[in-house]
């Protein structure tokens, strides 16, 4: 018999009214439920909200170096119980358990960042044209702020933008993905046990028709920050602006590595690889398209071929796994059903191809490591993201042409080069749309003490972590004081 969880609302734990749950599967395993947790409806999302607007006025007016602390405390919690928050991730997302121990250090390390961020200065004084005139700028918190997250990294996404929703000053409400409410509610239980004042907060689960509408249409709501497919997030858009509220997009990729014949190619195809399989591709900034310049083609593609040989599939629970089951069937289904369509436009697989049935892989959703060759720049497979183990690899007469197909896509997410050429490396930095750019680089890994976001369609353009995440969870006031008047 599966436990059923409930919402956190206003410091206290809330059945839905629905009466209904949504179950939490492990995609390694179909037959191991994690846990039954609330349907919640459109009237529980209204809850979260009047709870995080009650809260507000008196989290606002707590010292920021006090909200900090809140965080630096909610660190060690996440330190204490790192072992049992990677393993309900490997298990509710499939993730490679080093991985998810990667996730969750990355958790600790945004907790961290942003509660130092709690003692450092958060306006400027500028010189005025008047000597008598002290000008300067305070930042003010937004509000309420909605956070609606997807799947892939249940906890360092909601985590990236709770920690500086709170510390500067906001109350929260988070909606995470359907497939994950587990970790949201391994969240919840953080900040319960760390003592966070009542209603900053809350947690709904519920699909995101009915309760992340309500995150974004309901008038007490003051800001939303996204993460997660580019069709709902331009549909945020649309909302957040008729609502008159600021919005956070963080959306889908399709991101690029470049090739040229000068590379170390070894190198070159392992690190393709890794971005390309680990995780199953199932990462924003994961390798999907590999443009290769010249006549290195086939010996390249050789390579590619041969690196995924050696890759190991598997459970992510298994400390050997490299390329691990995708969410669930649906997911299954649509990155097979990506592949049929790439070979009716002319793709041919070099490597899988296949979804993986056989004894214990048929209780999840595994799906070979596929490599596909002889991809146009502009058929389906080469422009749409698959989220899935899935790479094309695309020929380029020269540089320049690489440079023009790997920006011919609506996405702007992440990019990488392989050269030795220091000029090139630098030309490609300025003439490639992406908002994190690799040299001969990974697409896949970030640093959470630096700006994150994309270009295009990737992106609505407020970067998310490091300094930048200050310019979205905040308003500013400009404050003129002339003494001469005094
Ligand atoms: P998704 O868009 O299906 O769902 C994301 C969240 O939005 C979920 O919580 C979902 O319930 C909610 N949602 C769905 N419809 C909604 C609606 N109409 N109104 C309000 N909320 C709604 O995405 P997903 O499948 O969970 O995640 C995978 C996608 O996320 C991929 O496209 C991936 O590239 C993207 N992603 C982007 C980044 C980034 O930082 N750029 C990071 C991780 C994942």
């Amino acid at each position: 018999m599966s436990k059923t969880f409930k919402n956190y609302v206003n410091g206290e734990w809330v059945t839905s009214d629905s009466n209904e749950t949504i179950s939490s599967i492990n995609p390694a395993d179909n037959d191991d439920v994690l846990g039954l947790f609330q349907a919640s409806t459109i009237n529980d999302a209204d809850n979260g909200i009047d709870s995080a607007y009650s809260a507000k006025k008196e989290w606002s007016n707590i010292s920021q170096v006090e909200r900090g602390n809140y965080l630096l405390n909610a660190a060690k919690y996440l330190e204490n119980n790192s072992g049992k928050f990677a393993d309900s991730i490997t298990r509710e997302c499939g993730k490679a358990i080093l991985e998810s121990r990667g996730e969750v250090g990355r958790a600790i390390a945004l907790l961290q960042y942003y509660g130092i961020e709690g003692s450092n200065p958060i306006g400027d004084v500028v010189p005025s044209i008047n000597p008598k005139i002290l000008l300067y700028t305070k930042k003010i918190p937004l509000g309420v702020v909605s956070l609606i997250t997807p799947w892939n990294f249940p906890l360092a996404i909601p985590i990236w933008k709770m920690a500086p929703a709170l510390v500067y000053g906001n109350t929260v409400v988070l909606k995470p993905a359907s497939a994950t409410p587990l970790i949201a509610t391994l969240i919840a239980e953080m900040w319960d046990y760390v003592g966070l004042p009542k209603g900053v907060f809350n947690l709904i689960v519920g699909s995101g028709s009915t309760v992340g509408e309500r995150l974004i249409n309901n008038p007490k709501v003051n800001a939303v920050s996204f993460t997660g497919s580019t069709n709902t997030g331009k549909d945020i858009a649309v909302k957040s602006a008729q609502n008159g509220n600021k919005f956070q997009l963080e959306m889908g990729g399709k991101n690029p590595v470049i090739v040229l014949p000068d590379a170390d190619l070894n190198q070159a195809a392992e690190i393709t690889i890794s971005g390309a399989m680990k995780y199953s591709g199932q990462k924003c900034t994961a390798t999907s398209r590999v443009i290769v310049v010249g006549d290195i083609l086939e010996k390249f593609t050789e390579l590619l071929v041969e690196k995924t040989k050696s890759l190991i599939i598997g459970p992510g629970i298994d400390e050997k796994s490299i390329v691990v089951p995708v969410i669930d069937k649906h997911s299954l289904d649509n990155i097979e059903n990506m592949i049929n369509k790439a070979i009716k436009d002319g793709a041919e697989i070099v490597h899988g191809g296949s979804k993986i049935n056989e004894g214990f892989f048929d209780k999840g959703n595994f799906i070979q490591p596929t490599i596909l060759s002889n991809v146009e720049h502009d058929s389906f497979i080469a422009c749409e993201e698959v989220f899935g183990p899935v790479l094309s690899i695309i020929s380029a007469k020269d540089y320049d042409e690489a440079i023009e197909i790997a920006n011919s896509v609506q996405y702007g997410l992440s990019a990488a080069i392989f050269t030795k050429s220091l000029n090139l490396s630098m030309d490609f930095a300025e003439r490639i749309e992406a908002g994190v750019i690799k040299i001969n680089g990974e697409t896949a890994g970030l640093e959470p003490q630096v700006p994150f976001g994309g270009l295009k369609s990737s992106s609505s353009g407020n970067r998310e972590q490091g300094k930048a995440a200050i310019e979205f969870f905040t308003n500013t006031k400009t404050i003129y004081v002339d003494r001469s008047a005094t």
